[in-house]
């Protein structure tokens, strides 16, 4: 079985960085990924908060970001993690994936997040004939086309910007008075014309073969409305992945999330945890620097 020192199970922006900084190190390291580099990261429509970029997508900032973990570090796309458990060797935790088998002395979890869902009637009938939680991926097919965008975070007001660009008429309907989101980005949505729907809670998806409306149900009154739409974009939060983590007994908070310290350390010695799958902000940014932290963290461990 292949042995290395780190083995970092996830290739977001965090995972991509925790490669770099681990190969530049000297030990030997992989990074492995059940789907290609990127994650989530690969659908952000544009970033205006990343230093160095005015403006650039998540797509283009991982591509340049996977050219240079692979410089540092080896990458196993399309392969994904089954299963990882601790024994007593200096090689302790063995890596079990769709492929192959492989020993390791340290694990940095950097496993990210899925699409938050809202479990109503025809969103899963509809996933992908007009159901999507990717604007990025399938906001083109909507140009000059209705669609709903449901949320009130800064994902959910990035995304209705992103599809008033291409050319959709979008209305974002959030299940609150006010917006989760920060201010500027209200102040665009403004600025853009979109129409908002408050106190509103999508209760079903309707079509035929493709989306023809929602039922909408006002917080306040109960009252329902049946609105026209060609589409619906989710953008409602993120349920973390952590089931390797509680393979491994890693503690978690009580909304889901790995528990860490500033050194990215878990409870569990040799096992660390960087972005969306821990407590804290939710930032390119933030999993970034957690990336480079665990993997100082994990090369000072095993010295
Ligand atoms: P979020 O901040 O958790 O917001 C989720 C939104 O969905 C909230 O407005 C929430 O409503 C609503 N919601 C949750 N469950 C719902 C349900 N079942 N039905 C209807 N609405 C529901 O998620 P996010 O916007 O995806 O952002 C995730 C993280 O990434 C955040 O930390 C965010 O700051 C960060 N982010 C940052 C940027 C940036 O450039 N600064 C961009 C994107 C994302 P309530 O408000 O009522 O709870």
């Amino acid at each position: 079985m292949e042995q290395y020192d780190i083995i970092i199970i996830g290739a977001g922006p965090g995972g991509l960085t925790a490669g770099i900084y681990a190969g530049r190190q000297g030990t030997k390291n992989l990074i492995i990924d059940r789907d290609l580099a990127g994650g989530l990261g690969r659908e952000v429509p544009a970033m205006e908060n990343y230093p160095g970029f005015d403006n650039i997508s998540g797509l283009e900032l991982i591509e340049k970001m996977k050219v240079q973990a692979i410089q540092n570090c080896e990458l196993h796309e399309m392969e994904e993690v089954t299963q990882v458990t601790k024994t007593d060797d200096e090689y302790q935790f063995t890596v079990k994936t769709d492929k192959d088998s492989y020993q390791s002395k340290t694990i940095i979890l950097a496993t990210g997040s899925s699409h938050q869902h809202l479990n109503v009637k025809g969103e899963d009938e509809f996933k992908g004939k007009g159901v999507s939680y990717c604007a990025t991926c399938d906001g083109f097919f909507f140009a000059g086309r209705d669609i709903i965008m449901v949320g009130g975070g800064n994902s959910a007001l990035q995304e209705a910007l992103y599809l008033k660009n291409l050319g959709a008429n979008v209305t974002i309907v959030h299940r609150r008075d006010e917006f989760r989101a920060q201010k500027h980005l209200q102040d665009m949505i403004k600025e853009a014309g979109i129409n908002t729907l408050l106190n509103k809670t999508v209760e079903e998806i309707k079509g035929d073969m493709l989306v023809e409306s929602v039922m909408l149900k006002d917080t306040k009154t109960g009252d329902l409305t049946e609105v026209a739409t060609n589409g619906i974009f989710v953008s409602i939060g993120y349920i973390p992945h952590t089931e390797l983590a509680k393979q491994l007994d890693v503690k978690l908070d009580e909304s889901g999330h790995i528990i860490i310290d500033k050194n990215q350390k878990t409870n569990v010695d040799y096992v660390y945890a960087i972005g969306d799958v821990c407590v804290g902000l939710k930032q390119w940014i933030v999993a970034c620097g957690e990336g480079a932290v665990a993997a100082t963290s994990a090369f000072t461990d095993i010295q």
